[in-house]
Parts: structure tokens; sequence; C-alpha cells
């Protein structure tokens, strides 16, 4: 068995009796790791192909479901607990699930398909045989539908190889040098690709302990880092944000933490300064479920000479920038940016169409980014196709904007979006979330872009807001902000 599924079960040969998981004051070693997906294989009823869906938190049944599904040859494919009872019923009928797997705090009411519940799935481990199951499973055999985070629409189910996986755990080890001690907090959804394959699934090769948390909480965080001499961590922008913001942040020891691992959506430069002044290498990188997820890697050595990019391709992966004439965007230059490499998904779930859309047949993936490379190669990633504005025939990159907004201390978040303008055709409008008890005026941050920017982009309107729309991803949802402020 060359796949994942037999991970578990590798390491275990290695070091059985480290810790591989903590859950609440639990503690599973990898021996007791390798007999329990090998104990769920055996009773858990699904063939070689078959769709094992889960629903629920970050828990050991979610990591113990996704190793006993690859051991099978089957596919593991996690929902996301944030959509509504429609959304998920759309998934599971699309996937055709043959049994979904409920954590703990889930009932799986109205939802298709057989159900193993909390109580079942401990009864299916008992009565499971510890032996392992013998499926010969190669590393191109699909392993995991995951759903994109649906920012721009309807999530898409990218197919994901045991390949595609392996290869981007091996690129994420050339990049940040894993021991193989490390304690490994994951407290963003692991129903998104970066929690696990930049985190989950290299502490199990390496033998690390992964301390699983079933959401992010800012206190609960500064505890485990502290308790649990935590050395690596994941997180979206906006969680490395919010814990800046705690008044913790100034006293709370961090000495343990070794490679903080950001990503998933633009990250503002003054957040990687205001790590660097906490003696925290940030380390960035920029991908998409679709290559599994790592595309381009911001390493420790030039994470602030090279602050606001998102570095240099992977390892084993390639990508080019395209200008839209479809020849190659030259350097400084805006182009879309395409991925290729032994991590890129072989297509869509049941979905040829899309899949044609963003394959092309020698092997690039359309990310739909647009991106910008500086002299010695490193990308910028400005923005997303869709989100970019056309004023008076130029175009506006909101990344830019938001950028220098990040600049003023008053600002905590910000968003530009382009509204309709009669004489313009579009004018930049900027959204902002102002940091708790500051006062300044819309025109004060105008006035700050003044010579920063140049005049068309400067926003046309400036309102603060309370909040902006985000997805479980902790992404910033453009789409309802059109909706809501575009009119
Ligand atoms: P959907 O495809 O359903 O609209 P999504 O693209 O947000 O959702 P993911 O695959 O989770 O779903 O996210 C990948 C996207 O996240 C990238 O295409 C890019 O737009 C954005 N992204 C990821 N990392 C970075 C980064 N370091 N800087 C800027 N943007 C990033
Ligand atoms: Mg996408």
């Amino acid at each position: 068995n060359q796949g994942l599924g037999s991970w578990p079960a590798r390491r275990a040969r290695m070091t059985p009796d480290r810790v591989a998981l903590s859950y609440r004051g639990d503690h599973r070693t990898y021996a007791d790791l390798r007999e329990r997906v090998n104990r769920l294989a055996s009773g858990l009823g699904v063939r070689r192909g078959d769709r094992v869906a889960y629903l629920g938190a970050n828990q050991p049944a979610m990591v113990e479901t996704f190793f006993a599904a690859g051991l099978l040859g089957a596919v593991f494919v996690p929902l996301n607990t944030r959509l509504a009872a429609p959304e998920l019923r759309f998934i599971l009928d699309d996937a055709e699930a043959s049994v979904l797997v409920l954590g703990e705090e889930r009932a799986g009411d109205g939802l298709p398909g057989r159900h193993v519940e909390a109580a079942e799935y401990e009864d299916l481990i008992a009565s499971g045989s510890p032996e392992p199951v013998d499926e010969p499973v190669s590393q191109d055999d699909v392993c995991l539908i995951m759903y994109t985070s649906g920012t721009t629409g309807r999530p898409k189910g990218a197919m994901l190889t045991h390949a595609n996986l392996t290869w981007n755990t091996v690129n994420l080890l050339v990049d940040v040098p894993l021991a193989h001690d490390e304690v490994v907090l994951i407290s963003a959804p692991m129903f998104h690709i970066a929690a696990l394959a930049q985190t989950l699934i290299p502490s199990v090769l390496k033998g690390g302990r992964a301390i699983l948390e079933p959401s992010f909480d800012v206190e609960r965080t500064f505890d485990l880092i502290e308790a649990e001499r935590v050395t690596v961590m994941f997180g979206v922008p906006s969680m490395f944000g919010f814990l800046t913001r705690s008044p913790r942040w100034a006293t709370a020891d961090l000495s343990s933490l070794r490679h903080l691992l950001c990503g998933g959506a633009p990250v503002p430069e003054p957040l990687i300064r205001t790590y660097q002044d906490r003696g925290l290498t940030f380390l960035q990188g920029y991908g998409m479920t679709e290559v599994a997820p790592g595309a381009l890697f911001l390493g420790a050595e030039h994470s602030v000479a090279k602050a606001g990019t998102a570095g240099v391709p992977c390892f084993f992966s390639d990508v080019r920038l395209v200008a839209p004439d479809g020849s190659p965007a030259a350097q400084g230059e805006p182009g879309e940016l395409y991925v290729e490499g032994p991590n890129v998904m072989p297509g869509y779930w049941r979905s040829p169409e899309e899949s044609a859309k963003v394959l092309s047949e020698d092997g690039w993936f359309r990310s739909g980014d647009i991106g910008v490379a500086d002299e010695d190669g490193y990308i910028r990633i400005s923005d997303r196709i869709n989100d970019v504005i056309i004023s008076g025939g130029e175009n506006i990159y909101p990344a830019e904007v938001e950028s220098a907004l990040y600049e003023h201390t008053a600002v905590a978040e910000c968003a530009v979006i382009g509204v309709p303008d009669e004489k313009w055709g579009e004018v930049g409008k900027a959204l902002v979330v102002l940091r708790y008890g500051v006062t300044v005026e819309p025109e004060d941050l105008l006035r700050h872009l003044d010579g920063r920017l140049a005049r068309y982009k400067i926003p046309k309107y400036l309102e603060f807001v309370a909040e902006l729309p985000k997805n479980a991803a902790g992404k910033l949802l453009k789409a309802p902000l059109r909706k809501l402020y575009g009119g």
C-alpha cells in the first residue's frame, strides 16, 4: 500500500510510543493511531473508490477516518461544518458518499446516506480487526475530494491523489525543516486543505504531536502555546491578526514557536513586521485546494526582505504568469498565475467541463489569481481576476490599495471593491474596519493614500464598517460586499 493510509503504520514502526494526537487532554500514540485506523478500516464497510464523508470539527475521529479511507483505497470527503443543511445535502448527493461519519457534536438529521454517529463510531472501532486491511492502493488513486472555500462561488470538489498530497508534503519540508519533536497546533478547520495538508499530514510523516482544536480561540491559543510549548502553527492572516490585537500579545511566552505558517489570503505587510518585532519569523505560502495546496513559498531566509510577496515556486512545482493575450507576462507586469507539478489535481469531481476550464492538456492549472514577479522572481499575489476594478480604462488592483490602507495604524481590516460610476465605468470604494478606540475621519485615510498611490487608484468612496464578511476559512468575501455596498 503506497498511499497515505499507510502512514500511521509506517510512523508507528519507528516511533510507536510517541504521542500522535492530543485532543482535550487525551493523548494517542502512533501505535494507538495505527490500531484504531486498522480497526476502523475493517469495520467501516466501505470498498475501494467509495466516498467516505466526515462532518465535524477537528477531532481524532476526523484524522482516523481520513487515514482509514486511504488504507481502503476509498476517498475521504470532509464537509465544511458551517454549511447549511441544503448545501451539505448537495455535496453529499454530488459525492454519492456511501457513509457519513459524524463528529462528536454533530447530528446528521435529514442528511442522506448511512450515518455513523459518535457512539456507533466507537463500537465500530471496538469490533473491528486490529490487523491491517490488505488493499492495493496506488499513489495515483484519488484519496480526497476537498471542496474549495467557495470564496468566488459554489465550492468545487477538487480530487486529490495520494501522490498530490505526498508531493505537497515534500515541497513543504524542503522549505520548513520540521523536526521529529514538533508540537503542532491545529486550530484552523481541517475541512480546508491548509490545516490538513500543511500541518496534520507533515506532522504524521515526521512523528510530531498534533494538538487538535475544534475551533480557533485567541485566549485558548495563547494558553496552549504556553502550556504545551507549541512549535508549529498554521493560520490564515486574520487568525494571526487576532492574536496581535489581544492584550496577551505583549506578555505571552511565545519562545517555543519555531514555524508560523500563514497563507490562504493576502498577508498584510504590517502583520509580518509585528511578528518580526516579537522575534517571530513568519512563513508565507500561497496556494489553493486544487494544488494540494502549496504553489509558492516564502521561506524564513527571505521573509523580511521579500515581505509582501508570496515567495518563489515550491521546489517540485512550476509557476508561470500569463498576460491577457496568452504570452508570458513581463517582469513587473501582472499576469494570471498558472501552476504545474506533481501536486496539481487531476480534476474536479464529476465536472469534466469545469475541469477543462482550469486544466490545460499539458497539465497547467489556471489559478484565476493575478501575480506580479519582481526582478528576483518573487511573486506578489495581487488579486483574483474577478476582483480587478477597471476605472476609465485603467486596471486598479484592490490588493495594492488595501496594502496602502493597512499602512495607516487606524486600519484593522479593509477591503476595496468596484462600484459603478457614470464617468469612469467603475470606481473604487474602500470599506474599513477601524482599530478599537481610534477616531479618524474617512478624509484622513484618503489623505494618507495621497502620494502613496496614483490618483486614479485612490478610492472615490471610503466607508467605516463594523465588520467584513468572511467565510469559514477566514477569507474576505467580496461578492456579498459588492451586493451590500456596490450600489
Ligand atoms: P473558491 O475557489 O471556491 O472560490 P477559494 O479559491 O478561496 O474558493 P481555496 O482553494 O481555499 O478556495 O483558496 C485558494 C485561493 O486563496 C487562491 O486562489 C488565492 O486567491 C487565495 N490565496 C491563498 N494564499 C494566498 C496568499 N498567500 N496571498 C494571497 N492570496 C492567497
Ligand atoms: Mg479557488
